[in-house]
């Protein structure tokens, strides 16, 4: 009892260190202080665990060291709070293995989770007083634990749960790998796309996805055309075939249009097939009359087959690095603010002129910001262009690539 009532305090605390980048990913407004202590209470969890079964086990200590370092690594791209919790458990899981290092390498393991959760914080913030004191902490704890003697030492848990509980680590350590990667925006290592454009020029790119969503879309076209400002629309497939004028005006006025699936759906990314590029190809070309060349999967998710199939069809993946959430913000004032506070040169600024693809919505909280938007990007010396002329790359592709059976009969 001893032994749990201070090793578990010791194995968390260094989580506790880490645990302030999770809080800190995303947007402040979704991680506030419950979401801290419900990742704090899954890494305690999966920490439990880990002490349990690791017990003395050398696979499961270089088991815990892989899933800390990869938690780590996954914690510095994690931008969901739902993919930041997963990364959570890795973390609790891996420090639970590692707690239990056998006792003649301990010092060796306690430099090493001390000094890897450091570095990570350091990594994130820049090292404060108070985790420096957490840290000295732990160290004190732990030596406090080891000196007194753990209490006479009970057996260690058998062959197969040790081997369900390192299956189950890796398994979680891969799926976190796996679910960060796709749905961090950011991300380059899980296939290739564009998250901003050049640093060292002062143009940003305004975007706006999920329409065309009727008057909303129209208005804030219409409205950035009067400021001389073109922007980059990326279309929902089925919501241009509903509505095909919306997504014309918007080409007349100088704007951009591309291609941002054709339903919306939160999991069609997964299809490795990925019919949906080509379908909205299709729906584009047919009712709007031109080819996107630029591509942005809903909600950022991508895997690397989506990134080759859009590759493969010449096209290129564009996400954004300036998200202010504006699907939930009610408020035009704090979105106008949260967008140039983030907001440096070669930004992608994300903005929804619909919501998934299903009008009529409400967008005036958009409409309302972008006057703010526009003022604070100009007192900023930025000048907001269109993708294609932030990126240097052709907007759109010839027809017959989207329209290959056109293309075929008009050739015969
Ligand atoms: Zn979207």
């Amino acid at each position: 009892m001893g032994r749990w009532l201070v090793g578990l305090p010791a194995a968390m605390l260094p989580a506790g260190l880490a645990l302030p980048a999770l809080s800190a990913v995303g947007d402040p407004q979704h991680a506030g202080p419950l979401y801290f202590v419900t990742c704090l209470a899954v890494a305690v969890a999966f920490a439990a665990v880990g002490i349990r079964l690791s017990r003395g086990s050398r696979a499961a200590a270089v088991m815990g060291v892989a899933i800390v370092a990869l938690a780590s690594l996954l914690l510095e791209q994690a931008s969901y709070p739902g993919a930041a919790a997963v990364v959570a458990a890795a973390l609790g899981w891996g420090i639970g293995a590692l707690v239990e290092w056998p006792p003649e390498r301990r010092w060796r393991a306690i430099s090493g989770l001390i000094g890897g959760s450091e570095t990570l914080v350091l990594l994130r913030f820049g090292l404060g007083v108070w985790q420096a004191g957490l840290a000295l902490i732990a160290i004190a704890l732990w030596c406090c634990w080891r000196s007194l003697g753990s209490g006479g030492q009970s057996h260690a848990p058998g062959r197969a749960p040790r081997a369900a509980y390192l299956g189950v680590a890796g398994l979680l350590a891969l799926f976190s790998a796996f679910w960060v990667g796709s749905t961090s925006p950011s991300v380059e290592w899980f296939g290739q796309l564009t998250y901003h454009g050049p640093r060292d020029r002062n143009e940003v790119a305004l975007t706006f996805d999920d329409g065309p969503n009727g008057a909303a879309t129209a208005e804030i076209g219409r409205f950035l055309a009067d400021r001389g400002v073109h922007a980059t629309f990326f279309l929902v497939g089925k919501a241009v075939v509903r509505d095909p004028g919306t997504a014309t005006a918007l080409l007349s006025d100088g704007h951009i249009v591309a291609n941002h699936s054709y339903n919306h759906g939160a999991f069609s990314y997964l299809d490795p097939s990925y019919p949906e590029l080509m379908q909205t190809q299709r729906a584009i070309a047919e009712r709007v009359g031109v080819c996107p060349a630029l591509f942005r999967p809903p909600h950022g998710t991508h895997t690397w087959f989506m990134s080759r199939i859009v590759s493969g069809h010449g096209m290129r993946l564009v996400t954004w690095d300036v998200s202010a959430k504006d699907w939930v913000e009610d408020d035009a004032v704090r979105l106008a603010k949260n967008i140039l506070a983030k907001v440096k040169p070669g930004s992608i600024i994300l903005l929804h002129d619909g919501i998934d693809g299903i009008p009529p919505v409400d967008r005036s909280v958009v409409v309302k910001a972008l006057p703010a938007i526009l003022d604070g990007l100009k007192a900023r010396g930025l000048k907001p262009v269109a993708l294609d002329v932030l990126l240097g790359t052709p907007p759109y592709l010839p027809l017959s690539e989207c329209l290959p059976a056109v293309a075929d009969g008009a050739a015969r």
